[in-house]
């Protein structure tokens, strides 16, 4: 077990003279026995950073620390380092115990009664056991899966690196994994880094996600941080489903003032968001209240657009009434999305009143993208059972 750190780890292709940068001036520090999850969008630099710390792709500069050890120079076979990419990348002429020892057989000089152990131990461990003898082509995807997973377990490494595991899987599936795979870490221990674009993954797995954009990590925080206090618009629109809603704003005479609408703000907030007037006002769908009367003054009347019933929840999607539906160059207006339960009638063609608590609100700069005020957090304990 081991922390790793990268340190100013950037990574660049050459690109017919020009320079690609997949990865620029990466710093993390990833504790001992933490799971930490890389999420971003498609081509900003999670697969490319997982390949550096795996040794599969050097450094173009900066420097990946093991247990406080450089392995930036080392090879991939040297660093104690354990990968399960998305396609499993099973041996397919070999029997899920001969795909399980190889990396054993291959790396270590243990005794053959022990690797038979060993893989028979994790065998059980995953729920695979009486899968021993058969061929990749003879199991189900999920089946795949935890081989992939358990030929990792058992060469008992510092660190895993996981890419996408669980995209070929089917929806449940998935989610049944993913609290495996999350029971398993914890119970073994070790450090890890698992690379997603899926923002409920990452939500949900990691005690700390890393957000990359463009090469350029944007915030790493738990789960909560970067969803209630998103340090950017990027980070903000990403996490979250459905999206915070963003609106174009000025501030006059101390409003948020945008084509359809006025925000007032308090003395509090203002002074958050001082010296700017090019702002982005950004609230979650969840705490948009559709009330009846409008007499708060956050409060706006609205038109119902779309209704898009999920059974638990709604999501609304609204326009500001009065407002225009199609703009200048005859592009139908946006909506704004809340999120109310599922038990409420809502139908399209509605007229609602929509409440945007300021004590919910987030307030970014327009230009730099940065969060200026963040939503006010206040959590509540579920009370203990006294039985
Ligand atoms: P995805 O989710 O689609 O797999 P990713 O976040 O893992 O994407 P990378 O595969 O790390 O992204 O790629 C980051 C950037 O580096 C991309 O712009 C990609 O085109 C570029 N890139 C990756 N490998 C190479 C290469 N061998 N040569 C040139 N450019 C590359």
């Amino acid at each position: 077990m081991a922390e790793l750190t990268l340190d100013g780890v950037t990574k660049w292709f050459d690109d017919d003279g020009d320079r690609i940068v997949a990865v620029d001036d990466a710093n993390v520090d990833i504790e001992d026995g933490e799971f930490l999850v890389l999420v971003g969008p498609s081509g900003c630099g999670k697969s490319t950073t997982l390949r550096m710390i795996a040794g599969l792709e050097t450094v173009s500069r900066g420097d990946i620390r093991l247990g406080g050890r450089s392995i930036t120079d080392e090879p991939p076979t040297t660093r104690d380092i354990a990968m399960v990419f998305q396609s499993y990348a099973l041996y397919p002429h070999m029997t899920v115990r001969e795909n399980m020892s190889f990396g054993l057989e291959e790396s270590t000089d243990m005794p053959d009664d022990e690797i038979a152990a060993q893989v028979e131990q994790t065998a059980e461990m995953m729920g695979i056991a009486d899968l021993l003898d058969r061929k990749p082509r003879e199991l189900s995807g999920g089946q795949q899966q935890r081989v992939a997973l358990g030929r990792a377990i058992v060469r008992d490494p510092e660190v895993f690196l996981m890419d996408e595991p669980l995209s070929n899987l089917d929806a449940k599936l998935r989610s049944q994994m993913r609290t495996e795979l999350q029971r398993l870490q914890e119970d073994l221990g070790v450090t890890t880094v698992y690379v997603t674009h899926d923002q409920t993954e990452a939500m949900t797995m990691g005690d700390r996600i890393a957000i990359l954009n463009d090469g350029e990590l944007q915030q790493v925080g738990t789960p909560l941080e970067c969803y209630h206090e998103p340090r950017n618009v990027f980070v903000a629109g990403f996490i979250g489903e459905p999206s915070m809603n963003f609106f174009d704003v000025d501030l006059e005479d101390g409003a948020l003032v945008a084509d359809d609408f006025e925000y007032a703000l308090s003395d509090e907030t203002l002074a958050d968001v001082e010296g700017r007037d090019r702002l982005v006002l950004g609230i979650r769908p969840e705490d948009i209240e559709l009330t009846g009367e409008g007499d708060e003054r956050h409060d706006f009347r609205t038109l119902v657009d779309v209704v898009e019933p999920m059974g638990d929840e709604n999501n609304v999607y609204l326009t500001f009434a009065g407002a225009e539906r199609v703009d200048a160059s005859g592009e139908e207006v946006e909506t704004f999305v809340a999120t109310v339960s599922g038990m409420r009638n809502v139908a399209s063609g509605q007229e609602v009143v929509a409440r945007i608590p300021e004590e919910a609100i987030h307030v970014f700069d327009r230009d730099t993208g940065e969060a200026l005020h963040n939503r006010e957090l206040e959590r509540t304990e579920v009370a203990q059972a006294n039985f």
